[in-house]
């Protein structure tokens, strides 16, 4: 075994725009490309919502909850 950045994990992580948690983006539920961002969901439930109406999560005034 030779880590030499043993601590050093290359996982990326989002924010879930639906309920506000944090998502690794390798162990996503599931993706969606918006606007030329990607958002990353915590299950399909979240990504559903999304995909049905993004433009409600993305508003300024949304405050996302579990
Ligand atoms: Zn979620």
């Amino acid at each position: 075994m030779q880590h030499t950045n043993a601590s050093l994990t290359e996982e990326e992580t989002h924010i879930d725009p639906v309920c506000g948690m944090t998502v690794i983006a390798t162990t996503a539920a599931g993706k969606h490309d918006y606007k030329g961002k990607t958002y990353y969901f915590c299950g399909p439930g979240c990504m559903r919502s999304f995909q049905k109406e993004p433009e409600k999560f993305l508003a300024p005034d949304y405050k996302p909850s579990m």
